[in-house]
């Protein structure tokens, strides 16, 4: 199965919104530290790296449509 990369970049841009959120709940979670979005721990590859997520192929779409739906624009899914 193929895995895909998830990234918010620039993280300091999300205007907090929950979009993402609310749309894909298995892949981001907001920080209760500055209440921006994050990807959830079980996927970051680098523990220290809240901003990137390798995810299954089953959580590809609403990943995307995630990405689709900020208003921002900032999150980016790409083959890993
Ligand atoms: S949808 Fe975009 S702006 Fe909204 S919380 Fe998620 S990353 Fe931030």
């Amino acid at each position: 199965m193929a895995n895909y990369k998830v990234s918010i970049d620039p993280r300091d841009n999300c205007i907090s919104d929950m979009v993402c959120v609310s749309i894909c709940p298995d892949v981001f979670e907001m920080n209760p530290d500055d209440n921006k979005s994050q990807i959830i721990e079980k996927w970051r590859p680098d523990p220290n790296n809240i901003a990137v997520g390798i995810i299954p192929e089953d959580l590809k779409s609403c990943a995307e449509d995630a990405a689709n739906a900020c208003p921002v624009q900032i999150i980016h899914v790409e083959p890993a």
